[in-house]
């Protein structure tokens, strides 16, 4: 085993074997120059009953994403244990500091713990915190579903994410918790540079992993809400945790997800240089290669027009640029086109 098998710094009260609801804190020290003994307190709440599987629930590992600490809120003030057979592991603000910060990063080691995996227990607080997760919460699980957003920079369309998974019994496993889930749109991905992220963790794993991205801007989207909510309930009902069938309709009368992929380049659209850029399309709008994605503008200079982006695929808005400051190499818009399961090596 690598060096990561090491024991985790963090304490955690709950007892996971125990049949009914706990509330409390994973305990991760965090030495301070005004308290050498300090503690950062990590919600977790657990709900069992029986032995069926068992489902794990993240929000917050970017604090500044707020749709899936929301609902996972919700459901854990109102998960009742005698309805459930198997085991909900409910995380809300996993990146507390973060979470409180307001912030993507973690402040107080400005590390992103999405790109920290899989963590060592003798890091800063966001490698000892990955590690946790990695280490003590996700052997417990069969499915994991890590609740994002867009963050500030972006907005994104209502959806849940997944990796193209070269194992075809476990791609099929994931779209179908990802339609179960029934987010507007569920997009597969060819992971770039995604070895230190959670998702490729719980993979290792052999786990179910479901990402989301639910609204962004910096702000709270009222529809990414109640889809998230709705989702997290759908995974359990999908996961034989609660009875009931999924709920799927969407708000523009669709009855189910759609599949959707970004696995070329040419989905993407950067910013030449940087300025103050305008968009042309919200997420979720249909686009065409060679129409307008939007400008960049030199507000600075007087006289000098601005620099028009293009698409250079037809799809689906996956991700947006909000009207703002851009640097030269930011992405400004992601295109989605419709899956297709044949993916090139
Ligand atoms: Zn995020």
């Amino acid at each position: 085993m690598e060096a990561v098998s090491v024991k985790s710094r963090i304490v955690c009260n709950i007892d996971f074997e125990k049949d009914g609801r706990q509330a409390g804190y994973a305990r991760a020290p965090l030495s301070r120059n005004n308290s050498g003994w300090g503690t950062v307190e990590i919600p977790i709440i657990v709900v069992k009953n029986g032995n069926g599987p068992t489902v794990l629930l993240t929000g917050g590992v970017h604090g500044n994403e707020y749709e899936g600490p929301i609902a996972i809120s919700r459901l854990a003030q109102s998960l009742d244990p005698g309805a459930v057979n198997g085991r909900v592991i409910m995380m809300p603000a996993v990146n507390i500091p973060a979470v409180l910060a307001d912030t993507r990063l973690t402040p107080v080691d400005n590390w992103d713990i999405n790109r920290c995996f899989p963590g060592n227990p003798k890091g800063t607080f966001s490698q000892m915190l990955a590690h946790f997760l990695d280490s003590v919460i996700l052997p417990m699980a069969d499915i994991s579903v890590d609740m994002h957003t867009a963050g500030t920079s972006f907005d994104s369309a209502l959806s849940t994410n997944m990796h193209y998974l070269p194992d075809a019994t476990m791609r099929e496993k994931t779209m179908a918790a990802a339609a179960a889930f029934g987010a507007p749109y569920n997009v597969v991905f060819g992971g770039v540079d995604e070895s230190s992220t959670f998702t490729s963790c719980v993979e290792r794993r052999g786990i179910i992993s479901l990402g989301t991205e639910l609204g962004g801007w910096g702000r709270v989207n009222i529809e990414g809400v109640r889809i998230g909510r709705r989702g997290v309930d759908n995974i359990l009902k999908h996961m034989g945790v609660i009875g009931g069938a999924p709920e799927t309709e969407q708000k523009d009368g669709a009855t189910r997800t759609r599949h959707m992929m970004v696995r070329d380049p040419a989905s993407y659209t950067f910013a030449p240089r940087g300025g103050l850029f305008e968009p042309t399309h919200y997420v979720g709008e249909e686009v065409q290669a060679g129409e307008v994605a939007g400008w960049v503008h030199f507000i600075e200079d007087v006289d000098t027009a601005p620099i028009e982006l293009r698409y250079a695929k037809d799809g689906v808005i996956w991700f947006g640029a909000g009207p703002g400051r851009v640097a030269r190499g930011d992405a400004v818009a992601i295109v989605m086109e419709d899956y297709d399961d044949r993916w090139p090596s």
